[in-house]
């Protein structure tokens, strides 16, 4: 029996990247693409990629803990022998490559731009979601009141309250605070 093997996620970026712009009629050739994608992960090639022992390309939490960004990009792709990738704006292309990158949601099984991991920041997160499901369940999917719209969590890791764990009791402490300052307040009028 065979272990089922991750899939390169490289070449799933690249993938999705070609196909992304291919629909809006722009044809970028395998090797601009995978060059591109090598820059946002913050390398100066595929092959500086390629060689560079602790990436691990079958890891699809990579971007958890992976450097990224447009900076590369921006000084490498105006290099390149023409492309339409200079006719797009870094940070867009930006955007593509970290979907491509992400795991499909979780939910519509789609690689998709609205991709979010699931939880705050985690190393390994218990999942990915695009925006569009989270709106569309949100019986499954749940915001903090202290992290924000931004974070995503499963609606089973946020309380009545709408606080996740390491808010917990948040909402409470500060109604204590209030009513202490309230009575601060009374005395203060009393004496
Ligand atoms: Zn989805
Ligand atoms: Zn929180």
């Amino acid at each position: 029996m065979s272990i089922p093997k991750h899939p390169d996620v490289i070449d799933e970026a690249v993938e999705f990247l070609r196909e992304h712009y291919r629909a809006r009629g722009k044809d970028i050739r395998s090797a601009h693409a995978h060059a591109a994608v090598a820059h946002y992960l913050g390398y100066n090639s595929k092959v500086a990629l390629k060689s560079d022992p602790h990436f691990d390309a079958t890891d699809v939490d990579l971007l958890s803990y992976r450097n990224t960004g447009i900076e590369k990009l921006v000084e490498c792709i105006p290099l390149m022998k023409p492309t339409p990738l200079q006719e797009i704006d870094p940070s867009s292309l930006g955007n593509v490559i970290y979907a491509g990158l992400a795991p499909a949601c979780e939910c519509c099984n789609e690689k998709s731009l609205r991709i979010t991991p699931l939880g705050y920041e985690e190393r390994e997160p218990d999942g990915w979601i695009c925006r569009d499901c989270a709106a569309r369940h949100d019986e499954d999917y749940a915001t903090c009141r202290f992290c924000g719209d931004d974070y995503i969590y499963r609606a089973s890791k946020i309380n009545h309250r709408g606080e996740c764990a390491e808010h917990n009791g948040e909402s409470v402490y500060d109604e204590e605070e209030r009513e202490d300052m309230d009575s601060l307040a009374e005395y203060f009028q009393n004496h």
